[in-house]
């Protein structure tokens, strides 16, 4: 089976891991602080968390964002899960945004409708997560004109994202949001095992999500209520959790990173010859905005199921006989059984149905060959012309 996404380890990275497992400290050492300044140096960010999933870091960020009871975070639902539970790990309601047809992402039209309706009804979200999805970035610019409009924070889920450019600035520059998230989860962009990373320009949310990151406990004199007993002392002045990632992960990651812009160039080259090799079958292939240097994290079709007499799950049980190991990216997360209880109104998402009923996600990764490339296409040539 072609898997949709595969990690590539090479020596260098095992090198990497294995002289930090003969150091001194194997958590807590150099190498975490130096995945952080070496991450948001290359987007051209102030500040880097860097936590053990973007899972956490979606989680802290919403917290050093002040989200709690009774507020609203908005996010668009074709996503991972992950971009909305971090909302109710709060205690605070979510709700969605329809997505755009052509680029998956958050609409901004249909979110500034419902803003209009929020406003009235005094229910405005405190926090609106932009997802960029498959790696293309979301319409910031455009959404940072609302949040000044309707006073709302913005945490781009930059997931898919780590590498990619928009207005031709790296996303986790955070010119348009307060905190953006990368993920390491081996199926991303650069892995690390399980880790992630929260980036902002802002001193007081970085300084609060690495309190959150570690139990809430601080070791600085300054921020302490009380006189130190003693040198051993330190204080929680937060509930913090253990977020933290090791000097493992972050040496993994440091060493991947190297390899950051030669993987998105692999992809962008990968994803060319999917579009002209796919461009006469009844399919709508992924466009990109020309505001955006997309990292191609996922590339997904959509079947023009009327011009076609199978149904998209039997164009992907096709496949998969075929051994192509496609997926679907994503179950709209209001769909999900969780989620069913809060009753949201299902018309409100047109685009998002349409979507879930035609999308089909290819195999794409960096170190994909060209006959693997060459296996899909055939393969999907042939169930297409049946
Ligand atoms: C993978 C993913 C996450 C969660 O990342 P983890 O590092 O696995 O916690 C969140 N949002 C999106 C869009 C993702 O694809």
């Amino acid at each position: 089976m072609i898997p949709y996404g595969r990690q590539e380890i090479l020596q260098a990275d095992i090198d990497a891991v294995v002289d930090v497992l003969h150091s001194d400290f194997i958590t807590q050492g150099d190498a975490v602080p130096l995945f952080e300044k070496r991450v948001s140096d290359f987007v051209g960010a102030k500040y880097g968390v860097a936590v053990n999933s973007a899972t956490s870091a979606l989680h802290v960020a919403c917290l050093a964002l002040g989200l709690g009871r009774n507020d609203w975070l908005w996010v668009s639902p074709i996503s991972f899960v992950a971009s909305s539970n971090c909302g109710l790990y709060c205690g605070a309601n979510v709700d969605f945004v329809d997505i755009e047809e052509e680029s998956f992402n958050i609409c901004p039209k249909k979110l500034e409708e419902k803003l209009l309706i929020a406003q009235k009804k005094d229910c405005l979200p405190k926090v609106v997560v932009a997802v960029h999805l498959c790696g293309q970035s979301a319409e910031m610019k455009r959404i940072f004109e609302l949040s000044l409009q309707f006073g709302f924070k913005i945490i781009e889920d930059a997931s898919h994202a780590v590498g990619g450019k928009y207005l031709g600035e790296y996303v986790g520059k955070c010119r348009y949001s307060a905190i953006t998230v990368f993920s390491f989860h081996p199926v991303k962009i650069i892995t690390t095992g399980e880790g992630g990373m929260a980036l902002t320009n802002d001193a007081g949310l970085a300084e609060k999500m690495r309190l959150l990151r570690s139990h809430g406990i601080t070791r600085d004199e300054a921020k302490m209520l009380s006189e130190p007993d003693g040198p051993w002392y330190y204080e929680q002045i937060e509930l913090g959790f253990n977020y933290r990632m090791t000097d493992i992960h972050a040496a993994l990651g440091l060493s991947q990173l190297n390899r950051l812009e030669n993987y998105i160039e692999r992809r962008n080259a990968i994803a060319k010859y999917y579009n002209s090799a796919l461009q006469q079958l009844p399919l709508k292939l992924p466009l990109v905005n020309g505001n955006c240097y997309s990292t191609y994290h996922l590339y997904v079709i959509r079947l023009q199921l009327k011009k076609i007499d199978l149904s998209q799950r039997e164009v992907f049980e096709i496949l998969r006989s075929k051994g192509i190991g496609v997926n679907i990216h994503y179950i709209p997360i209001f769909q999900h059984p969780y989620y069913r209880k809060f009753k949201l109104k299902i018309d409100e998402f047109s685009n998002t149905l349409k979507y879930y009923n035609e999308a089909i996600t290819l195999p794409i990764f960096p170190s994909m060959t060209k006959d693997e490339q060459q296996k899909v296409v055939s393969a999907l040539s042939d169930v297409l012309k049946r």
